[in-house]
């Protein structure tokens, strides 16, 4: 038995399978082992031209954008039986292509998109059109005339075609957590998932084939940034929902200009963990070592950076030291297994250009900085703590994407914002102190579009908006408004009588 989804050999376009005309295959490799599970399809100009035409073509016939939303939410929720019921594969697939272990598994990469779903889907139905109250103003064209009575109606329609783009690190929720809140608004997509990981995102097409959502609707196209740059070039295309590194999010905002294309950008983070004099100590470093070891360290919001006061400093250094005895690294298939590899030869290799850095700019090394000696093939690397790091560091300024955490001293609450604020990034952030009133205002201050106060819920909440300050991006992704990121407001005015 192959490994689930990998027998696709063609691209989802306009509710059909389609050969790519680019000849060439790229080898979609597991990172644990680094055996070749499949030579995937890659896609080319011809095809993301097709896709976009699809994606256009149904928004501006429907019946998709023209249904109801409780039309929508019908298919919506068979679509999500089916990859309930395809669970067990998907989780096999996204095993050997992501390196995700079982933990994550049941966390944000399937357990949390179906929650997401869910989600879009209940939000999809409690969506109203606000009713202004009636206004009874005086006719500005006729004063000793009657006056004028009216009211207004404000009406949300889903945006267009959207292009969704998204990261390696968790393909399968990335992905629908842009299906999700574009096809319950109304939308049409076009999917470009990371050449790293297509599997995890061409599935999609069979999951709709088998509910019948109409074509058109969603596209499935891979390949790299040549044709990321034509999905986000194209006049046809109205909206881009991003999720990647700070550098292309850029280049997209660029290439997105000259069609003035509504955008939202989900992007990188190197978030600070404040850990005030009164925290736990044992608490806040467990929950350091989780975030800088989840999925080897590629996560988007995952605590990296400790902002630690320097009388508890030894403590959550040695405390962290201790847990890694027992932490254990290796195949993501093993359920035993708590950390898995890093993506690619590439991903380590700049791990390792970190670590280096790290060293020459005169870090303490406290635990990891090599290939673990047990796992010679796969991508593995060892989680890596550094203490005594200087902020302005590229060890603490730049995210390495990788298993590596940087302990920073502090002695009052002032300095510990101001060295957590002191970062291009800003999506996520942390205060633990027993006095939570004060972690609270410490929270308000943290420029960041997130803030856990002691461990927060230490989960995914899609109740709450989720999304970056700075250099982290542009707009949220989940909370009450996520459905309204994808549509449009329109105003209809009218007089009564
Ligand atoms: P990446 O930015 O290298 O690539 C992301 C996607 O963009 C890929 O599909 C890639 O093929 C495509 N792409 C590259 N150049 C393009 C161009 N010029 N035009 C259009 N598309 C282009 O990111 P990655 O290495 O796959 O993932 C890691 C990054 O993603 C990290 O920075 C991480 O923080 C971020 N991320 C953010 C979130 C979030 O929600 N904020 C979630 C996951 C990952």
């Amino acid at each position: 038995m192959g490994i689930p989804y990998t027998h696709i050999d063609k691209l989802f376009i306009d509710g059909a399978w389609v050969a790519s005309s680019e000849r060439a295959r790229e080898p979609v490799i597991n990172p644990a082992t680094e055996e070749v599970i499949a030579e995937a399809p890659i896609g080319g100009r011809a095809e993301a031209e097709a896709a976009i035409a699809a994606a256009r073509h149904s928004f501006d016939h429907g019946p998709w954008s023209q249904m109801s939303m409780q039309q929508r939410a019908e298919v919506m929720r068979r679509f999500r039986d089916a990859l309930v019921e395809n669970g067990d594969r998907i989780k096999a697939l996204l095993t050997a292509e992501a390196g995700a272990t079982f933990g994550i598994m049941n966390g944000p990469q399937f357990g949390g998109a179906i929650r997401a779903l869910d989600f879009a889907i209940e939000q999809g139905l409690r969506m109203k059109p606000e009713m202004t109250p009636v206004e009874i103003r005086p006719n500005p064209y006729d004063p000793r005339g009657n006056d004028m009575i009216g009211a207004a109606s404000v009406e949300h329609e889903p945006f267009g075609v959207v292009v969704g783009i998204t990261a390696y690190n968790y393909p399968f929720f990335l992905s629908l957590g842009k299906i999700a809140p574009a096809l319950m608004a109304g939308n049409s997509i076009v999917l470009k998932p990371s050449p790293f990981t297509p599997y995890s995102t061409l599935l999609f097409g069979e999951i709709a084939q088998s509910v019948g959502i109409p074509k058109g609707v969603l596209n499935i196209v891979t390949g790299g940034p040549e044709v990321g740059s034509m999905l986000t070039t194209d006049p046809r295309v109205d909206l881009i929902s991003f999720t990647g590194s700070d550098a292309v999010g850029a280049a997209i905002m660029g290439q997105a200009a000259p069609t003035l294309k509504k955008l939202h950008l989900e992007l990188g983070g190197k978030s600070a963990l404040i850990v005030r004099a009164d925290a736990d100590v044992q608490a806040s470093a467990m929950l350091a070592l989780m975030c800088f070891t989840m999925h080897s360290g590629q996560g988007c919001a995952l605590l990296t950076r400790y902002i630690v006061h320097n009388s508890v400093r030894a403590a959550f250094v040695a405390t962290i030291k201790g847990a890694l005895a027992h932490w254990k690294q290796g195949d993501p298939s093993d359920p035993s297994v708590l950390m898995g590899p890093l993506i690619r030869a590439a991903a380590r290799a700049k791990t390792e250009r970190y670590v280096q850095i790290g060293l020459d700019s005169g870090a303490k090394l406290i635990v990891g900085g090599k290939r673990p000696a047990h796992l010679q093939r796969g991508y593995f690397f060892e989680p890596t703590l550094f203490d005594d790091v200087d902020n302005r560091s590229a060890l603490a300024q730049d995210e390495i994407f990788g298993p590596v955490g940087a302990v920073i001293g502090y002695d009052t609450d002032e300095q510990a914002i101001a060295l957590a604020n002191d970062s291009p990034l800003g999506l996520y952030g942390a205060v633990n102190s027993a006095d939570k009133a004060q972690a609270f205002r410490m929270a308000r201050r943290l420029r960041t579009g997130n803030v856990w106060i002691n461990g927060g819920l230490n989960d995914l909440t899609v109740e709450v908006p989720f999304g970056g300050y700075k250099r982290s991006g542009i707009g949220r992704e989940f909370g009450s408004r996520w459905l309204a990121e994808y549509m449009q407001e329109k105003a209809i005015v009218y007089p009564i009588g």
